[in-house]
């Protein structure tokens, strides 16, 4: 037996080397990168039990493959405003990892955009996607376009261009991008509209998110935030929880905050608060979600409009301080590092009871740490935003086969789909030495799928 401790003591530690190894390399290789090695950070050393465990991932050398893209397309897009004046932006496709199916992802239009976050995005999504259990690879892309303020004109001859380029790396078999922050229905349209124009063919699986009108999914705008209300309800289950009459505090107020709403208040939920980049609106009788969408998905206009309305409301014009009001689940459903070890620290003193990431990687590791140290039950993103890409593969499946699914029945694969994600994610944590554990319960779960097929397919 000690014999067998001191054997197992070694692997961890080899396994533990060899994450630093990687992890440094990544640093040195891209040294600007900090969201990246963020990302890279958190996955990777949740992943130490299974490399012990599997020591031929080391030999195959499947960690040193997974950090590197298999391809990075940086490309420069030129449009012309309203005023005549040419303007120049700059766009990327990271294609990560192909292990199990094409590259899937979404495009992000925000100024913050760069070749970290994108890559961020994109080695998330490689976990992501293969929890979802459907057929697709990890990519991710975007630009520092910033769609705020531009008419609807400038918004189509910046997207006719940025897929000018992005067309000759994308396919329904290549690469299938789809939404992310500033990338709507809208969006997804022109782009869809300039491929078909450029292939000459009418190729529906390119993109996902698209219209019901011309081979959308129902359901796939709802699919992220439902999911991860889905997946939240699994998990407040394991300690008989539900949330029935339960606090819920939501950041953002765009398709992902705006759906986990819907879906948190049908389940039963009071939702307090809700934000946008400018500030956020706190009603402790409850929001009225009707007012929220039709300010933000008709009418494109600042939260801070919601008090015309609801007089009785606050508003407060700092969106971090969101996490400031006492609530018994918290979804941060707005952007990365949304939330630090700080608001983590003031949402545990306010008796917060799970939280559940809606966007991409918006804790902070401290954050993380604080709510793991507090027992906080916690959600990751890769597992708990995992609906929206889920349900886009579901539209791929359906535009190969030249049909469509009713919304109930495409609701009720994603139900199907979280449940499974959540239960893998609990059995991998479980199994690997870490019960109740998430964040390592689901990259490892997303993890060896990959590893798996990258180890059968060779280098
Ligand atoms: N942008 C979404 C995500 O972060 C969806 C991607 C997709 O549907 O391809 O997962």
């Amino acid at each position: 037996m000690a014999i067998q401790e001191k054997i197992k003591t070694t692997e961890t530690q080899v396994a533990e080397k060899y994450v630093e190894k990687v992890l440094e390399k990544i640093k040195q290789r891209s040294p600007h990168e900090p969201e990246f090695h963020q990302a890279a950070e958190e996955a990777l050393h949740s992943l130490v039990p299974v490399l012990a465990k599997k020591t031929e991932y080391m030999e195959h050398g499947i960690l040193e493959r997974l950090v590197e893209p298999e391809r990075v397309i940086s490309f420069q897009v030129p449009w012309t405003d309203d005023h005549g004046k040419v303007q120049v932006n700059r766009g990327f496709r990271v294609q990560f990892n192909s292990a199990i199916g094409p590259y899937k992802g979404g495009i992000r239009f925000h100024p913050s955009v760069n070749s970290s976050i994108v890559k961020f995005l994109g080695f998330e999504q490689i976990f992501k996607n293969s929890l979802t259990g459907q057929p697709i690879g990890g990519g991710k892309g975007g630009s520092d376009f910033d769609p705020k303020g531009k008419s609807d004109q400038e918004i189509m001859r910046f997207v006719q261009s940025f897929m000018t380029e992005l067309s000759k790396h994308i396919g329904p078999d290549i690469d299938v991008p789809a939404g992310d922050i500033g990338v709507g229905p809208r969006e997804i349209g022109y782009m869809f509209g300039q491929y078909k124009k450029l292939r000459g063919a009418y190729e529906a699986g390119v993109l996902t998110g698209k219209g019901p009108g011309y081979g959308g999914s129902l359901a796939r705008t709802e699919a992220t935030g439902y999911g991860t209300v889905y997946f939240v309800e699994e998990m407040l289950k394991t300690k008989a929880l539900s949330f029935a009459r339960k606090t819920v505090v939501v950041s953002g107020s765009g398709n992902v905050s705006i759906f986990a709403m819907e879906k948190a208040i049908q389940l039963g939920a009071k939702v307090v608060a809700c934000s946008d980049s400018d500030g956020y609106i706190y009603d402790e009788n409850g929001l009225n979600l009707e007012t929220v969408k039709r300010l933000k998905i008709d009418r494109n206009e600042r939260i801070k409009q919601y008090m015309d309305e609801h007089p009785n409301a606050y508003y407060f014009d700092n969106c971090h301080n969101i996490w400031s009001i006492p609530c018994d689940i918290a979804l941060p459903c707005a952007t990365q590092n949304e939330l630090d070890a700080k608001a983590a620290a003031v949402l545990v003193s306010n008796g917060v009871a799970a939280v559940g990431e809606g966007a991409n990687m918006p804790s902070t590791l401290d954050a993380i740490e604080v709510f793991r140290n507090n027992d906080v039950l916690f959600a990751p993103a890769k597992a708990a935003n995992a609906g929206g890409v889920a349900v886009s593969a579901l539209e791929m499946a359906q535009n190969s086969a030249r049909l469509s699914w009713s919304f109930e029945e495409v609701d009720a694969r994603l139900y199907e789909i979280m449940v499974n994600i959540h239960e893998n994610s609990v059995k991998a944590a479980e199994d690997f030495g870490h019960p109740g554990n998430l964040v390592i319960g689901a990259n490892i779960a997303g993890f060896i799928r990959v590893a798996d097929a990258m180890v059968m397919q060779g280098v």
